[in-house]
């Protein structure tokens, strides 16, 4: 049986199950995850679409990414939190803010991308491959 992660937004009007692991797990830094996150960087899991169950209306918003690429975002129409993002580069992918999930428990599976635009004071230990585009 695969184990199921429970992701709610600040409010519990919304909440997203998914089974079974992620197929990655990776910081962004890019300029848009920064904004999004008005931190320096955001960390999503990505699961196939099937593996995911939203309970919850949501809202959306579209973006066009840096690269051209649209990425549509999801949010509770009440607090604002963003549940997921689908993009226009991995359709099959409903990609996660690992903070929403109350298991935290996720392998290490992907690459820190956007190094470039990192604050220059955030390291990763080994255990992340690193992507300099
Ligand atoms: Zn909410």
């Amino acid at each position: 049986m695969s184990k199921i992660r429970i992701a709610t937004c600040s409010c519990n009007l919304v909440t997203l199950r998914c089974s079974g692991d992620p197929a990655s797990t990776i910081p962004f830094q890019c300029l848009q995850s920064q904004l999004r996150t008005g931190s320096i960087f955001g960390v999503q899991v990505g699961f196939l679409t099937e593996q995911t169950h939203i309970d919850g209306d949501v809202i959306t918003y579209t973006r066009i990414y840096e690269d051209g690429s649209e990425i549509i975002f999801h949010f509770c129409p009440r607090c604002g939190d963003t549940m997921l993002l689908k993009t226009e580069f991995a359709p099959d992918y409903v990609i996660v803010p690992v903070g929403l999930f109350n298991e935290q428990d996720f392998p290490i599976r992907g690459v820190s991308t956007y190094e470039e635009k990192s604050k220059g004071w955030i390291k990763f230990d080994s255990e992340i491959d690193q992507f300099v585009k």
